[in-house]
């Protein structure tokens, strides 16, 4: 019986306090089965080298016994030299050096045998050892061997992970369950958990590295596969959906209540949705379209659907603005439908809230629109059959699988303007339908965006005071809100505001920012939606789905601070119009790739090409970001770089899942108990 590593508490590790607990929580370690997944970023070859072979200027680690007594000398109170003669195991003398690590002396006794690791200096015949750098001989973890270099934080060293990886392989080791079917662990030759996990850490070398990577990499695409595809079975085999009975002609309905006509794009999707909808397998459709595509509608007429055949509809937002946004629209487009709409978001009084619940729960509501507010507890509903998520990439994949949990087999919608690159797509949206809005309604004239020095800074405003002039509105975007998170040559909100307040006397300028309270946001935004307010100084608040049609021009100061995804949403705050719209990006990047991304928002528009190009100047870890994408971080494969084991993990769970027996099989026992641990099976009737 294997000891259960997930609920063993670090606690039971040597030296692991109550203060150290602390900081190794903030690494994400708690149990004994975290800290073993807590893989080290890179590796050192600290095997030692012989006296002889060691290379002027580059780092070294060799054997050395101390040859005399150590000296210190102080230069000034704090800065000091430790020096110590040693000998190495083929007899040459060199000098061991520290720097302000006086207390070392003590440790450096005539005839200890140290590994040590630094720079050597041939003139000098010197190495200047770092400061944890040095081992006491007998120690083999830190030195003699590959060793592996974790990313630390606080008072935790580099060391004193090791040294806690270390009797943790050492004591658990052998507990470390096998997690991979023997079938699959053979077809493709990948070595089993336990010898993996001591690999992965403790290298006996460069092969055994590379073969436990390549088995902890399978291991960890195959079992987000399984999660993913498992859903989807259950999704599709366990619970019928709801097939909604609506009448044939409801699309035309929908449209002749439209004040524009929909885009060929948006009638194939709508079509989409409705035959997803009166079918009784429920849906699992992601829409993804550029910035101002249109996708709105597209969630109007799934919530429409559901009403029209008697049920509920919701709709998550991740902002407050955003919700107020839809709310606003909905009631113009859906009410008159026949929907009773209604909102939940966080600021609301508690009577409004209750109220908002009691009629959900009654059936009173049929279309809520909300924030995270929705996932709580006490949100329930009579009837809910479709759930949308706007901006899916702004939601982590735990809620919304809660937000799923709301109904019973809803339908389920995404709606992401954030491309995903087409690379990606497949490996990570394998399990669901995609839709593509490619094409933007008729009239909206192209971008213009320009990448200005910050010296040019009077004549961007002048061209903003322009649109004003015009009738119009625009935007200028800030990375900070105020003083207080002063960074060198960075502009913040609060003092650009009461500058541009002056700037554009005569016209009214807002200010918007994430530290305002919910009321507050709301009444800036209410009044530049109205044109009561014409210029909106803001933080990146505004970035996702706000519409404001008539502003024509987006200015962003320091906007090496943005990464290409955030550019492009915030330019996709205007053009969304009638009228030409401009976007001038004020920077002056410092590196090679903030540059990269400047031209890049200058020469084009495509989301697609952009967030491709994105991808690739920051790898897949940042280009998604945690919290960002609803995509889980890896820990250890690479989305990029690994894509080939993705593509084949993906075939395997695809065959896995089909086999009859999956469920019930001993053999399969592992990945099932899996799928409970990580709540896939919290759905299954019965269970
Ligand atoms: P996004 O895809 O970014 O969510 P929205 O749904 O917010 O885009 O739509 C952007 C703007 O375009 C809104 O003002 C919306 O009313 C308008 N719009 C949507 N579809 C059309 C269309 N077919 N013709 C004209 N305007 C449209
Ligand atoms: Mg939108």
């Amino acid at each position: 019986m294997n000891l259960d590593l997930s609920t063993t508490p670090i606690s039971v590790l040597p030296g692991v306090g109550p203060q150290r607990l602390k900081t190794l929580a903030l690494l994400g370690i708690e149990t004994v089965h975290d800290l073993l997944e807590y893989y080290p970023f890179r590796y050192e070859d600290r095997n030692a080298q012989p006296g002889r072979e060691l290379a002027d200027g580059t780092r070294v680690t060799v054997r050395v016994t101390v040859d005399g007594m150590a000296g210190v000398k102080y230069k000034g109170r704090r800065n000091s030299t430790t020096i110590v003669p040693v000998v190495t195991e083929d007899y040459k003398r060199l000098h061991a050096v520290w720097f302000n690590q006086p207390y070392l002396k003590d440790q450096l006794i005539p005839g200890r045998k140290l590994t040590v690791t630094g720079k050597y200096d041939e003139r000098r015949r010197s190495i200047a050892v770092a400061t944890h750098d040095f081992v006491i001989a007998g120690e083999t973890v830190h030195s003699d061997r590959i060793v592996p270099v974790y990313n630390v934080k606080a008072d935790i060293t580099p060391k004193m992970l090791r040294n806690l990886l270390s009797s943790a392989v050492k004591k658990y080791g052998d507990d470390v369950p096998e997690r991979l079917p023997q079938g699959i662990r053979q077809r493709y030759k990948l070595i089993d958990r336990r010898h993996a996990m001591k690999e992965i850490h403790f290298p006996t070398n460069g092969d055994g590295l590379h073969q436990a990577r390549r088995r902890l990499i399978f291991e960890e695409f195959f079992l987000f596969q399984l999660k993913l595809q498992a859903f989807r079975w259950l999704h599709r085999h366990e619970q019928p959906g709801v097939a909604h009975g609506v009448p044939d002609d409801i699309l035309e309905q929908f449209c002749k209540r439209l004040p524009f006509a929909m885009t060929g794009a948006q009638r194939r999707v709508a079509e989409e949705v409705v035959r997803d909808m009166t079918q009784r397998v429920p849906m699992n459709r992601l829409i993804q379209g550029d910035v101002g595509s249109g996708k709105t509608v597209l969630a109007f007429l799934a919530l429409y659907l559901a009403v029209a055949s008697g049920h509920q509809g919701a709709i998550m937002v991740p902002t407050e603005i955003l919700a107020e946004q839809h709310f606003r629209a909905a009631t113009e487009l859906l009410e008159p439908l026949g929907c009773r709409i209604g909102m939940l978001i966080g600021s609301q009084k508690d009577r409004e809230r209750r109220e908002a619940l009691a009629k959900l729960a009654s059936g009173e509501i049929n279309v809520v629109i909300g924030t995270h507010a929705l996932l709580e507890e006490g949100v329930q509903f009579q009837s809910l059959s479709v759930v949308v998520t706007d901006e899916q990439h702004r939601f982590g994949v735990e809620q919304r699988s809660i937000f799923r949990q709301k109904g019973h087999a809803p339908d389920v919608l995404f709606m992401s303007a954030t491309p995903i690159p087409r690379t990606l797509a497949m490996s990570v949206f394998g399990d669901l339908d995609v839709s593509i809005v490619d094409e933007l309604p008729a009239g909206r004239q192209p971008i213009q965006t320009f990448w200005v020095t910050p010296d040019k800074e009077e004549r961007a405003l002048r061209f903003v005071r322009n649109e004003l002039v015009k009738g119009r509105q625009a935007y200028i975007v800030t990375p900070l809100v105020e003083e207080s998170e002063k960074v060198e040559g960075v502009v913040n909100a609060t003092d650009l505001y009461l500058m541009l307040k002056e700037w554009f006397a005569g016209y009214e300028v807002g200010l918007l920012h994430g530290k305002m309270r919910p009321a507050e946001k709301e009444e800036v935004m209410r009044k530049f939606t109205n044109n009561e307010i014409q210029l909106l100084v803001s933080t990146t608040v505004i970035e996702v789905g706000v519409n404001v049609p008539n502003a024509t021009a987006m200015m962003v100061y320091n906007a090496e601070r943005f990464g290409l995804a955030q550019l492009h949403q915030l330019r996709g705050r205007v053009g969304r119009g009638e009228h030409a719209s401009s976007c001038i990006l004020m920077s002056k990047p410092d590196s090679e790739a903030g540059q990269e991304r400047m031209k890049a928002m200058v020469a084009t528009q495509d989301g697609f090409v952009l967030a491709e190009k994105d991808l690739h100047l920051r790898g897949p870890g940042e280009f998604f970001g945690v919290r960002q994408s609803g995509i889980p971080e890896f820990k250890i494969g690479d989305l990029l770089q690994d894509a080939k084991i993705m593509a084949v993990a993906r075939q395997e769970v695809q065959t896995l899942i089909a086999t009859p027996d999956f469920w019930t099989l001993p053999s399969y026992q592992p990945l099932v108990e899996f799928l409970k641990s990580e709540k896939v099976l919290l759905q299954r009737a019965g269970d």
